[in-house]
């Protein structure tokens, strides 16, 4: 179980202006904190300045309820994530508009924390003709150790209800087909989503997700990619050492 003050160091992380993962109050992070709550960022409020405050308790079952009403207008999201958010005494504070995606997220995987940023080389290629190629394959070994074997890329969607909708679906659709939930989930023109096993888990995600974008970036420049093949890129995903890797890196999450 991810504590909050756990949560908060991953916040100031990602928050760091030198990774260049968001700015101001871009992006967001949050926790599953048992089988009803989430622990998530407050909406507006910088990750790297953020204080115990603007960890909000939401209940994520009650907010996914608005995925399934017909025609549901600005101000019947903005009651649902009031009514939502556990009492702190302080003046009520709305979560992250993106709560209901976590929620979805949280729902339909095994993922533990998730952190969601607006990574500069990540969104290059989100807001580029070549988006599609960020999950066209893999190019380096390392990205399959840390990334796994496939990602998810959804086509540009408006934030909110219809975002998770469309989220929901194809996580769905991924983890019916390929049996595990993919680790980075892409937004077109939008950025990233780290669905994580842990703190650090999700900074190794994020960071592993730049360097492949960085790299893409640099083999589109440099004549366009050559991918691993599929024969390859499999024995990597089932080498015992890259399993020992995993597992090690896992291991040293020291955070959780
Ligand atoms: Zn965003």
């Amino acid at each position: 179980m991810t504590t909050r003050p756990a949560l908060l160091d991953l916040g100031h992380d990602v928050g760091d202006p030198r990774r260049d993962w968001v700015l101001s109050a871009e992006g967001n992070i949050s926790s599953r904190s048992d089988e009803r709550h989430m622990i998530i960022k407050a909406s507006g409020c910088s990750m790297q300045s953020m204080t115990d405050d603007d960890l909000l308790v939401v209940d994520r079952l009650a907010i996914l309820g608005l995925l399934d009403m017909r025609a549901v207008t600005d101000e019947t999201i903005a009651q649902a994530y009031r009514d939502a958010v556990a009492p702190t005494g302080a003046a009520t504070r709305m979560p992250s508009v993106e709560a209901i995606l976590h929620a979805v997220i949280y729902a339909e995987s095994d993922a533990s924390v998730i952190a969601h940023t607006h990574p500069t080389a990540v969104n290059a290629l989100l807001c580029s003709t070549a988006a599609h190629l960020i999950v066209e394959g893999a190019l380096f070994p390392d990205q399959i150790v840390v990334l796994g074997r496939r990602q998810l890329l959804i086509p540009y969607t408006d934030p909110g209800v219809p975002l998770a909708a469309a989220v929901r679906g194809a996580l769905r659709d991924f983890i019916g087909a390929h049996g595990t939930r993919p680790r980075a989930v892409y937004l077109a023109n939008h950025g990233l989503f780290a669905l994580a096993d842990s703190t650090d888990d999700a900074v190794r995600i994020t960071a592993m997700a730049v360097k492949a974008a960085q790299i893409l970036l640099g083999a589109l420049a440099a004549g366009g990619p050559v991918f691993l093949s599929d024969e390859h890129a499999d024995r990597i995903e089932g080498r015992p050492d890259e399993h020992y890797r995993r597992d090690r890196l896992a291991d040293d999450s020291g955070r959780n």
